[in-house]
């Protein structure tokens, strides 16, 4: 996430009591100077009506109106090239798996290339190499049991 996003929510998140910071008013001014004007004076107007300036965006849906967020806005958001406001309520969005302290289940990222697993056959060499091992196996018939010793009771 870019450091203006961040900021903008970190500066939400004070001002809206989410988080304590102990010298707050410090912390707001630092972050305000950090934010460039135009964008504080939209995220003031928000907040002047009462809502927040910044909403995360969940399963490609603004969590602050509940419209679907465009493909394209989130890649953008994901590719962290520009900052994007939501076409229906005008807050800032910004994905929500960096500052959602839930565990992230759902996370709606959209697979470019689909893991297909690849099997390759396995090696058949095996059977060739048995069928060559069958020698002729014919040498027990020379040589052998030609003059088997008997045994012959001993009379004595
Ligand atoms: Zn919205």
């Amino acid at each position: 996430m870019n450091d203006l996003l961040q900021n903008l929510i970190k500066l939400q998140a004070i001002e809206f009591g989410q988080i304590k910071e102990k010298n707050a008013a410090a912390t707001v001014a630092e972050l305000r100077s950090k934010i460039p004007p135009q964008i504080l004076a939209h995220y003031d107007r928000l907040v002047a009506k009462g809502k927040k300036g910044v909403a995360a965006v969940r399963n490609q849906v603004c969590t602050g109106c509940h419209m679907h967020v465009p493909i394209g806005v989130i890649t953008t958001l994901m590719h962290d090239t520009d900052i994007q406001l939501c076409d229906s309520c005008g807050r800032y969005l910004y994905l929500s798996e960096a500052a959602d302290t839930k565990a992230p289940e759902e996370t709606a990222k959209p697979n470019p290339k689909p893991a297909r697993k690849a099997r390759k056959p396995k090696n058949s060499s095996q059977l060739v190499s048995a069928s060559v091992s069958m020698m002729p196996l014919a040498v027990n018939e020379l040589g052998l049991g030609k003059g088997q010793p008997g045994l012959r009771p001993i009379s004595g």
